[in-house]
């Protein structure tokens, strides 16, 4: 058995279930040093103990990878808000936080690149372009030594594809992972176990689904990737209660709530879809049923979530010491000191 303190991602594979915490988009937004509807992580630059700290709690929680906080940050969106000159800055400030709370905690620390928003299908520039922006990344992250690269949030599996052949020049593991809109297909309309096939066959030694979808839209996927591939499947659904007729978070509608801006409860206003954390738990075992092996939760995770998540699956992170216990709760509890006119009052409450 590999010691776990220098295991990297393959191996840790190899002996059970890897988890990964991602989402640090929205959380930190949340925490107010990040903007929505950019959602550029100028945080790394602006506040990199916000960022350290959010790693620290997600590892503290049961994250067993530190994943650098490169997420959108790439030359697209960077050009997009007229910082392109603090791209490069932004990169390797965001894997060299990634790399130290990585080796406080013999985590894993993975390298990140995600969709570009400029690749279109059939435009040979486009396709250029997306390359280019994949192999600067993956530069930046190899010279920061990390064990593997994530590669996110694909919806077009032609994107996703190209994007895993930079990682394979690079000589690195790759976790590659799609995001599922409305319609069970690829942008492209591939179907997803085909895209996840296609992918796997390619080379990517994880593949599967991240963000968009939450457990309960996001599970019938994974039913049918699981045997169409041949290497350990992803799962990291966003913890909402995405549904059949409003599969993804951005289609969820509120009807308790009138007066959203743009109409809709995506992107700040997700918090009454909010999955709890039984929930989580409740996906991680339904996923682990499946044969899932490599779990997480993306934009609006929180480390309560993450520790469910590692619980479901068995494991006891630093944060399980205050996992609940309500025996001890004035009105609630069961232990024997506990007051008898307050027990008594508990159904009043
Ligand atoms: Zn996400």
């Amino acid at each position: 058995m590999p010691d776990a303190a220098s295991a990297g991602l393959l191996e840790r594979l190899a002996e059970g279930p890897v988890v990964c915490a991602e989402g640090y988009l929205f959380e930190l937004e949340r925490r107010g040093y990040l903007q929505a509807g950019a959602f550029v992580p100028e945080v790394v630059l602006e506040r990199p103990e916000a960022v350290a700290q959010l790693h620290r709690e997600f590892v503290h929680a049961g994250s067993d990878v530190v994943e650098a906080f490169t997420y959108y940050g790439h030359r697209e969106k960077l050009r997009l808000i007229g910082k392109e000159h603090l791209l490069e800055r932004l990169n390797r400030d965001a894997l060299k936080i990634a790399a130290e709370v990585a080796r406080e905690s013999s985590a894993i620390l993975a390298g990140n690149i995600c969709n570009t928003n400029l690749y279109r299908p059939g435009s040979q520039a486009s396709s250029d372009q997306a390359r280019a922006m994949f192999t600067e990344q993956v530069g930046w992250a190899l010279d920061a030594g990390v064990d593997c690269i994530i590669g996110e949030t694909f919806s077009y599996a032609e994107e996703a594809l190209l994007a895993l052949e930079v990682v394979q020049q690079a000589g690195l593991p790759a976790v590659m992972t799609l995001a599922v809109h409305q319609a069970p297909e690829t942008r492209e309309g591939w179907s997803i176990p085909a895209a996840c096939k296609r992918l796997a066959d390619a080379g990517a030694d994880v593949v599967g689904l991240n963000c968009i979808r939450g457990p309960r839209t996001m599970l019938p996927l994974l039913r049918e990737i699981v045997p169409a591939v041949n290497v350990p499947v992803a799962a990291l659904p966003v913890p909402y209660r995405t549904s059949p007729a409003e599969p993804s978070f951005q289609s969820l509608r509120d009807p308790g709530y009138g007066d959203l801006p743009g109409g809709r409860p995506f992107p700040t206003a997700l918090d009454p879809f909010t999955c709890n954390r039984y929930e989580i738990a409740d996906f991680t075992r339904a996923a682990r049923e499946l044969g899932v092996r490599y779990f997480g939760v993306c934009c609006g995770a929180g480390p309560h979530h993450i520790r469910s998540m590692a619980e479901a699956l068995g494991r006891t992170p630093p944060a399980s010491r205050f996992s609940a216990d309500m025996s001890k709760h004035a009105f609630l509890g069961s232990d024997t000191s506990l007051l008898e006119h307050n027990l008594a009052y508990g159904g009043e409450l």
